[in-house]
């Protein structure tokens, strides 16, 4: 429904490019030691996820928006919504941001690789077409 908008990629964690391939090796991200296991390329067109040495680092100035997004919207919720007092609903900003923590993580780092990455219809025919 969504395939071919970046948002696809995005939620789904899979390549930016083709949008079929699987960027991470371990798809549920609360398996906390496989969190950042990625395949070194996609395995339907071939792109190389890692673009540079480090090239994931960038992805903290993503979680670090993300989460910030995430604790407005818990302190929302919990203060204007459910009408808790203000002390409870900053325990809620801390509950939601652990719960949520290794999704955030993943979201992070495939917002971040969309940034430089765009969806190409034809990938997987250029691929094969090389090969
Ligand atoms: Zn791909």
């Amino acid at each position: 429904m969504l395939k071919g908008t970046k948002l696809y990629s995005v939620f789904t964690g899979k390549c930016p490019v083709c949008q079929e391939g699987k960027m991470y090796v371990e798809p549920n991200p609360y398996k906390l030691s496989k969190i950042y296991d990625m395949h070194e390329r996609c395995s339907v067109c071939n792109q190389k996820f890692k673009i540079e040495p480090s090239f994931f680092y960038g992805a903290m100035y993503v979680s670090y928006g993300l989460g910030v997004a995430f604790s407005v919207a818990a302190f929302i919720t919990s203060y204007f919504f459910i009408g808790m007092d203000v002390i409870t609903s900053f325990f809620s900003i801390i509950a939601v941001l652990l719960i949520m923590g290794p999704i955030i993580m993943r979201l992070s780092r495939n917002i971040w690789i969309n940034f430089f990455l765009s969806y190409d219809k034809d990938a997987k025919h250029k691929t094969s077409k090389s090969e």
